[in-house]
């Protein structure tokens, strides 16, 4: 499968696997409104050393059987040994999928890196050469039909998978300096990736900046900015603990100020489609957007921005 060209104008969607039957139903219900809208990929989260592994699978298949969407399974892999891992991606190889984002993901807390075993991959770099070598044992070649000559048969070198990679345009909490992140980045290219999501952000200049540096240091993937539409305090604040991002003053202030849960939602998707322009206009080539598992926040931001085509909305 090869990776889309990424035209101005596509746009892609995260979801998380649900944790109760109540949250299953609604996130199939926001699926056939997200599908609708034809995103270049549906990417699902991953648990935290592989607590969501088989509701991850599950929202993965339902994908790939259902839909014509291309389907991106995150992975992480601290904690693991590279046999646990090298399983792990077989079986999602299994399912179909041939979309990955490959994470390190979080330590356990309080585990200590060089006391704690935190696993046999020691970054996201080697878990995406892991997924190649994987991919390439499995399949080193595969059989193509020629058009035109019914029943011929041409041999074809192994299917690529698309790899993914996260990208921090803030620094990763962990990073000493923004070279580190840069020099990350570059490293996770070398090793085969061949694209990269933003973690989210809140001023378009931070990502703009982040693509100019990465530009500059030699990355050439292209690097999809992560949107996510907040609509009220408390989700900010939570957002921000989880993520360690700044906390973006202005935003929060409007969302304290907004009146109800409606004034704050409004709030929350005019501050996210204002980025999304802003974002388009400066040269993202595409938006991810961070669903929360809701089709019609994201919804609207695409709306707002022009991108929703109408006709592609459900009835
Ligand atoms: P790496 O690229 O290996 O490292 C990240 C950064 O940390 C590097 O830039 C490097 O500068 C620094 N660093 C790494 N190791 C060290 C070290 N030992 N000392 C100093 N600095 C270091 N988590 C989940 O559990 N499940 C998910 O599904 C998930 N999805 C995500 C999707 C996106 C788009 C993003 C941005 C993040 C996601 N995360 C997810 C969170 C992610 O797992 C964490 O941010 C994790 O800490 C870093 O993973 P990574 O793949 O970026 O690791």
């Amino acid at each position: 499968m090869s990776v889309p060209s990424g035209l101005p104008g596509t746009f892609s969607f995260e979801l998380y696997p649900p944790r109760t039957p109540g949250s299953e139903v609604a996130l199939y219900k926001a699926l056939d409104f997200l599908v609708a809208a034809r995103p270049e990929f549906v990417s699902v989260t991953y648990g935290a050393n592989g607590s969501s592994r088989e509701p991850s699978l599950a929202v993965l298949r339902r994908l790939l059987a259902n839909t014509g969407v291309q389907s991106m399974a995150h992975l992480t892999c601290v904690g693991s040994s590279y046999a646990e891992a090298s399983r792990l991606i077989r079986e999602f190889l299994d399912a179909g999928v041939t979309s990955f984002l490959a994470l390190r993901g979080d330590p356990p807390v309080g585990a200590v890196e060089g006391e704690n075993f935190l696993g046999d991959i020691r970054s996201a770099g080697e878990l995406v050469q892991l997924i190649h070598r994987v991919q390439q044992e499995r399949a080193p070649f595969s059989q193509r039909a020629i058009p035109g000559f019914p029943g011929a048969r041409r041999l074809s070198s192994g299917e690529k998978v698309t790899i993914a990679v996260a990208a921090f345009p803030n620094g990763h909490p962990r990073s000493r300096s923004i070279e580190q992140d840069l020099d990350t980045l570059l490293a996770k290219e070398a090793a085969g990736a061949n694209l990269a999501i933003s973690q989210l952000f809140f001023h378009a200049d931070e990502y703009l900046r982040f693509v100019d540096q990465a530009r500059a240091a030699g990355v050439t993937m292209r690097i999809l900015p992560g949107i996510m539409p907040v609509l009220s305090p408390q989700r900010l604040r939570r957002i921000l603990e989880l993520t360690d991002e700044p906390m973006p003053v202005e935003l929060l202030h409007a969302l304290e100020s907004a009146g109800s849960p409606e004034a704050q939602a409004t709030v929350g998707i005019d501050h996210a489609t204002a980025l999304a322009r802003e974002l388009l206009d400066g040269g993202a080539r595409g938006l991810h957007l961070y669903t929360f598992n809701q089709h019609e926040p994201v919804l609207a931001v695409l709306r707002g921005v022009g991108l929703l085509d109408r006709q592609k909305e459900p009835a």
